[in-house]
């Protein structure tokens, strides 16, 4: 604390006010520690210029946050200890902003006082003040909601949803993170104003569900989202596994997929990536719904997602409900997600990839996989095996079958052939140009196909790994004499 007092001062020696705001107040109040706030956002009476200009003269470093905006940002250095470095922005006091529709960026218009700069802010909660001696100016009761673990709206709910929509994504956001519950008139404005996200900026969906996958609390703030309709609006895919082993009548009784989703991303932690994919495991399903064997008197293809009357009336005996290929459905159906929200192209392939493998691991067997085997997973994995298994793991508690496969023991092995250089097939180099001298091959597709051929064999376990040069050339020359 005693670092930000020179902050404090800094400011009040030259007759403005500085006020620290935001989730680093909420934290506070709710018990955390001054070591553990690395993002500390400060509200002043300063124009940004102004507050440039001091922060220089007392010696910070500052660097652009987007002066436009009325935000001057500088990183305050200390010990480790207590948390340093600090990540501390100073803002302008706001008026109430306005988003342009669709727009990612706010048009922004300074205000006069805290009271103006708090009033302005989403909830309660995210609505407190501190000053320099620690005392908390809090006009909206945000502590009292806080010991409630209520989210509540600053005014009228239904006006500051409708002003920024973005608001519905966050209160479930904030529920995902903290486990507080939205009081009843902010829940009834979310579900009348819900249809209003689809005015926001595709961005700004996404940074906020980033958030909300990745909180403790995920699964109660997604109920929350489809009980306001705001799921179906941003994610129909979804909203149409709710109910759907209703939909599944035949064979062996189906798990709740919505339940089990809510479980899995909870499960998946703070792993961004990995949250994603637990959310859209099952997208896949509805689509790929069938009942085997089906009965030959099917009146042509009257499967579809969601109608109830998808199946014949009575299933033949022994008929049991499938979904080939969800996994490679929830892969395809992810792109288009990732569309919508913007995802970057990286990060959209890799989910994507790790949804239509999604079961690739837990098909693991210490027994039966020799050192081929887990070759030609990795092979297969295309650089992803790690995620791949990671995503393996979290089926565990839902699946016999995940559970048992020892996925702890599948990665230790291919560390170990990694570190031994037995895991992915690589020749000598110059071994071509041997070839053509010693085998009298001419460079070609004859060439290509050849040494393709001995990685294939490195693979299998038919070749060893880090032989002699001779070796291999006596192993090509097996090769081309067309013997095994
Ligand atoms: P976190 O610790 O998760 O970052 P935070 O409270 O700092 O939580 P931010 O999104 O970083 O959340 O926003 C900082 C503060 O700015 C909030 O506490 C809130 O007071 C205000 N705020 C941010 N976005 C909005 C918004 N769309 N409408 C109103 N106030 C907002
Ligand atoms: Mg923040």
């Amino acid at each position: 604390m005693q670092l930000l007092q020179r902050l404090f001062e800094t400011f009040h020696n030259a007759g403005r006010e500085l006020y620290l705001v935001g989730g680093a107040v909420r934290d506070l109040a709710m018990g955390a520690s001054w070591e553990s706030l690395d993002d500390l956002d400060f509200a002043t009476n300063a124009l940004p210029r102004e507050s440039l200009e001091l922060l220089q003269k007392a010696g910070y470093r500052t660097y652009d946050v987007g002066i436009e905006f009325g935000t001057v940002g500088t990183i305050i250095r200390g010990p480790a200890s207590e948390g340093y470095p600090k990540d501390v922005q100073v803002t302008t006091y706001r008026s109430k902003e306005k988003y342009r529709r669709g727009s990612r960026h706010p048009v922004v218009s300074f205000g006069d006082s805290i009271d103006e700069d708090l009033c302005r802010r989403d909830f309660s909660i995210n609505s407190i003040a501190m000053d320099a001696k620690g005392d908390y100016y809090d006009p909206y009761d945000g502590r009292g909601d806080i010991n409630r673990r209520t989210l509540r709206a600053v005014g009228d709910p239904l006006e500051r949803l409708a002003e920024d929509p973005l608001r519905i994504l966050r209160i479930a956001r904030f529920m995902a993170k903290l486990g507080f519950e939205p009081d009843a008139q902010l829940e009834h404005a979310a579900y009348a104003k819900a249809t209003y996200l689809l005015e926001i900026a595709r961005q700004r969906w996404l940074q906020e569900m980033n958030k909300l996958v990745c909180g403790p609390h995920a699964a109660m703030a997604l109920e929350f989202l489809a009980r306001t309709r705001a799921l179906g609006v941003i994610l129909p895919e979804l909203v149409a596994l709710v109910g759907l082993e209703r939909r599944c009548p035949a064979g062996p009784s189906h798990p709740d997929f919505w339940a089990q989703t809510l479980k899995r991303v909870e499960r998946a932690g703070k792993d961004r990536n990995l949250s994603w994919a637990a959310l859209l495991a099952d997208v896949g399903r509805p689509w790929t719904r069938t009942l085997e064997p089906m009965s030959e008197d099917v009146p042509g293809p009257i499967l579809s997602g969601l109608s109830q009357e998808a199946y014949p009336q009575e299933p033949a005996q022994g008929a049991v409900t499938s979904f080939p290929h969800h996994q490679l459905m929830a892969g395809l159906m992810f792109k288009g997600i990732a569309r919508r929200f913007h995802f970057d192209n990286p990060t959209s392939d890799h989910v994507s990839f790790v949804l239509s493998h999604q079961r690739a691991a837990i098909g693991y067997d210490a027994h039966s996989w020799g050192d081929a085997e887990v070759r030609h997973f990795v092979r297969d994995m295309n650089g992803e095996h790690e995620a791949v298994i990671a995503f393996g793991k979290l089926l565990g508690p839902e699946e016999p079958k995940a559970a048992n496969a020892d996925l702890d023991g599948l990665a230790a092995r291919i560390k170990a052939l990694g570190e031994s250089g037995q895991l992915v097939p690589e020749l000598p180099k110059g071994l071509g140009g041997q070839f053509i001298q010693q085998l009298g091959l001419k460079p070609g597709p004859v060439l290509g196909e050849l040494i393709e051929q001995i990685k294939q064999d490195m693979l299998d376990g038919r070749l060893g790994f880090g032989l002699d040069v001779e070796d291999y050339i006596a192993h090509a020359r097996t090769l081309c004499l067309g013997r095994p």
